[in-house]
């Protein structure tokens, strides 16, 4: 895969997205991160790319120019461009799965008062959000992206850190899981853990991954097709909970 980022800040990127993980995925060639300036396509000897909205109103825009030239320099029949924005869509696990199948993703950060709609209407395919809340720049959004996308590409994590097991993949959230040592502060790892029974571990960890999801995030079981066994559980859960009322 190849990841094109269009931001005016390439040095907060190198970082982050080049240590342990997904540094490791670009070192084997599994995916290709380049990063280019929005200002190298400024067309002014001050390389300006920002100025002020029209109608009035606070703070600044990028110009539309910039951004269109920067995304077109890259732009592919294969490339799908995303424009990393407050008012996109809500990134979530299965976004993440669906965009890990593209050859090449192009990311535009905004910074300021965002980019002149003329960018987004001539170059972006879809705004995506990475949450309900606006941050100073779309780079920290191309970098969450960038991280939840390249570790579903095949070969970046070994089988021992499997995906498949992980919260979101199946809807629901992960059990709670232990390492050594067995007794911390007074506190026991779960005795199923240690029986070397595989069928029972299998076990207590669908019902505490479907107990963490009930507890923690009920709307992810709003529109879930339950199957009759996780409906056992599921009844078996809200009776302890009444019970305790
Ligand atoms: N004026 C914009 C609005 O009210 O929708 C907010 C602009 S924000 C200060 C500057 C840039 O940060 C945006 O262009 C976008 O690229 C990025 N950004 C802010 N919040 C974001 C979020 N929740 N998800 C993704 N990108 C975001």
């Amino acid at each position: 895969m190849k990841i094109d980022i269009m931001t005016l800040f390439p040095e907060m990127f190198k970082e982050t997205l080049g240590t342990s993980i997904i540094g490791n995925a670009i070192e084997k060639g599994i995916v290709d991160i380049e990063y280019t300036d929005i200002r190298e396509f400024s067309n002014n000897k001050h390389n300006k790319v920002d100025d002020y909205p029209f109608g009035g109103g606070k703070g600044m825009l990028i110009k539309a120019e910039p951004v269109y030239e920067a995304v077109m320099s890259k732009k592919k029949e294969s490339s799908k461009v995303i424009y990393l924005s407050p008012k996109g869509k809500v990134f979530n696990q299965d976004m993440a799965i669906e965009l890990s199948k593209e050859e090449h993703l192009i990311l535009v950060c905004g910074h300021y008062e965002g980019i002149d709609q003329r960018a987004i209407d001539l170059c972006i395919d879809q705004e995506i959000s990475i949450g309900d809340y606006v941050l100073t720049g779309g780079e920290l959004g191309a970098m969450v992206l960038s991280d939840a996308i390249i570790r579903l590409l095949p070969g970046v994590l070994s089988d021992d850190e499997s995906f498949e097991i992980e919260s979101h993949y199946n809807g629901l959230l992960e059990f709670p899981q232990y390492t050594r040592p067995r007794i911390f502060k007074d506190l026991k790892v779960p005795d199923i853990l240690l029986s070397g029974n595989h069928k029972k571990i299998e076990e207590w960890r669908f019902k505490e991954s479907i107990k963490a999801t009930y507890k923690n995030r009920p709307d992810l079981l709003m529109n879930r097709k339950f199957t009759e066994e996780e409906k056992k559980v599921l009844d078996e859960i809200k009776n302890i909970r009444d019970e305790k009322k």
